[in-house]
């Protein structure tokens, strides 16, 4: 389209990415920033490191993967890592498939994105809060809270989700995106702390355990994931419940119960812990313990398993609570509640239905001329590189579509 005009709402990954896309000679392309600078959350990202992708991605990492499917089949990770590389960022793949500059520096990222921007004649307005866009006839009017308007031919909005509002995002785009008749799925903070109802937090807050943890609903198994967790005042943290954040605050809004199960020993069978501690009748229950689990466990393990006293000896203790204590040892149950709230979260779970938006182009389907990008949809995937390259993938397509006539 010649001298068209595309406006481009929020400056985060997908912004960025749907603006070096759109550009051509024949364009105006502008970033509408609230911040005073863009591109402020990719600099707080994997440590500030910036895991941008993954090599080991699919659609399954992903809540909706048809729709992903659809995107990545245009623009996934290889053609990721080959428009970074084209602009100056190679990668370091690491464990798990995880993506990062070779700088190791998350600044590398805007220091890239700004030489291109300037480079491409791409116009950026700071501190510019869009709060309304109106669509008249065929032209886009988009109103910022001070009362200037801008004029467009296309808008593509990518104000990401409500996930660490410090960074800008703050939700404002979900509203502009009902304004103009799309239907939002639950909304709600993921890759995220949870909350948890256990009587021994005070106690346990500070214990770092590397372990397998199951998420239970009903007694289903829901998900399982292994690595470190931390032990908090308020519930646990760490990447592997992270990782299980998700399905728990999505199990906890349709009403179910949801519980993790710690296994607290994973190489070492039933069979040899009920021996280990028969055959030590005339030690206590505590030393028994030592050597086993961290120390602050055992308290809770005891109590839970309605052992009088940590001192009591094996040999008089009830037979079926040191069968319940060791049990627990393979099966401990903690009631989860809930998690932090998106100023803590990673990313928003949710967000613009996708039956309304076009898997190709990005584009609304009840307006044209509308698109989207980014953590606005409702894709979120899971931790380790997979946001940020649906950032990348979605800005890209919606940016190339706005394009075209
Ligand atoms: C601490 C942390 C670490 C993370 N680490 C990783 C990681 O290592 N790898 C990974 O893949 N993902 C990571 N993520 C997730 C990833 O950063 C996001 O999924 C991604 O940045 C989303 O990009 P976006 O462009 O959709 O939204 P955002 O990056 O949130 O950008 C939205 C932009 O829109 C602007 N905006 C909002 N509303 C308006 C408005 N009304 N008017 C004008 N501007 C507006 C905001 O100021 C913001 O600049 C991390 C997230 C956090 C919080």
């Amino acid at each position: 389209m010649k001298n068209s005009t595309i406006i481009i709402v929020g400056g985060g990954a997908s912004g960025i990415m749907a603006a070096l896309s759109a550009k051509n000679h024949n364009n105006r392309v502008i970033i509408l920033e609230k911040n005073n600078r863009i591109g402020k959350k990719i600099l707080v990202t994997g440590n500030g490191r910036c895991n941008y992708t993954n090599s080991l991605l699919t659609e399954n990492d992903y809540n909706n993967p048809d729709f992903v499917k659809v995107v990545y089949s245009h623009f996934g990770y290889f053609q990721t890592i080959d428009f970074f590389e084209s602009i100056g960022i190679l990668p370091k793949i690491e464990n798990e498939g995880k993506a990062f500059p070779l700088s190791e520096q998350a600044s590398s990222f805007l220091d890239v994105f700004l030489y291109e921007i300037i480079k491409r004649e791409i116009e950026i307005k700071l501190e510019f809060n869009v709060k309304q866009i109106k669509k008249k006839s065929e032209y886009f009017y988009v109103i910022g809270a001070n009362g200037e308007t801008v004029k467009a031919d296309k808008v593509i909005l990518s104000t990401g989700g409500k996930a660490m509002p410090l960074t800008g995002s703050d939700g404002s785009g979900y509203e502009i995106a009902e304004s103009f008749g799309h239907k939002l799925t639950n909304i709600f903070p993921a890759l995220v702390k949870l909350r948890l109802d256990f009587p021994y937090l005070k106690h346990l807050s500070g214990v770092k355990i590397n372990s397998q943890v199951d998420l239970i609903s009903n007694e289903q198994l829901i998900q399982s994931e292994y690595g470190d967790i931390l032990f908090t005042n308020y519930g646990i943290s760490g990447p592997t419940i992270l990782e299980l954040s998700r399905k728990a605050n999505s199990l906890l809004l349709e009403g179910k119960n949801v519980e993790l199960r710690v296994v607290l020993i994973q190489s070492v069978s039933k069979a040899k812990l009920i021996d280990r501690f028969f055959s030590n009748p005339n030690k206590s229950i505590e030393q028994s313990l030592i050597g086993l689990v961290n120390k602050k466990f055992i308290n809770v393990l005891v109590k839970e398993s309605n052992i009088e006293k940590n001192s009591i000896l094996i040999k008089d203790i009830d037979k079926s609570k040191i069968l319940k204590l060791v049990n627990l040892l393979f099966d401990l149950r903690i009631k989860v509640i809930g998690s932090l709230n998106f100023e803590e979260a990673q990313i928003t779970a949710g967000g613009v239905n996708l039956n309304d938006v076009n898997s190709k182009t990005l584009e609304s389907k009840l307006i044209p001329g509308l698109f989207f990008a980014g953590e606005i949809l409702d894709v979120d995937g899971r931790c380790g590189g997979f946001n940020l390259q649906w950032a990348w993938s979605s800005g890209y397509q919606a940016g190339k579509y706005a394009s075209m006539d």
